[in-house]
């Protein structure tokens, strides 16, 4: 639930804007619950490797991998699909101690 900051009244939702709307002053607000990965699916599939932004991945699954460089057993796993019908979706791990991503084709 959300309250106007200007008037103090409860807000709608306003599902194509995306925000949150005042039905007495007609304040906007933006609704703050940006997904952790952003994955753009505009002209096909994109893959959106995770930045220094999103590092914080308390939502993605722990898999054992072996991370390339630094040699921890532990990574963050995720799955991006990507174009065509004969690929099959790639794998991304994130290294949970230094933070090295990278991919696995398999
Ligand atoms: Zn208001
Ligand atoms: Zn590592």
């Amino acid at each position: 639930m959300k309250f106007c900051s200007t008037c103090g009244t409860m807000c709608n939702i306003d599902h194509k804007k995306r925000c949150y709307i005042c039905p007495k002053c007609g304040a906007e607000e933006p609704i703050n619950d940006a997904p952790v990965i952003q994955r753009t699916k505009q002209n096909g599939e994109k893959i959106v490797v995770i930045g220094k932004k999103e590092q914080n991945l308390r939502t993605t699954p722990q898999v054992k991998a072996n991370c390339p460089k630094c040699g921890n057993d532990k990574a963050y796993w995720w799955m991006v699909q990507t174009r065509g019908i004969d690929e099959s979706s790639t794998q991304f791990y994130r290294c949970t101690k230094c933070g090295y991503t990278w991919r696995d084709y398999s």
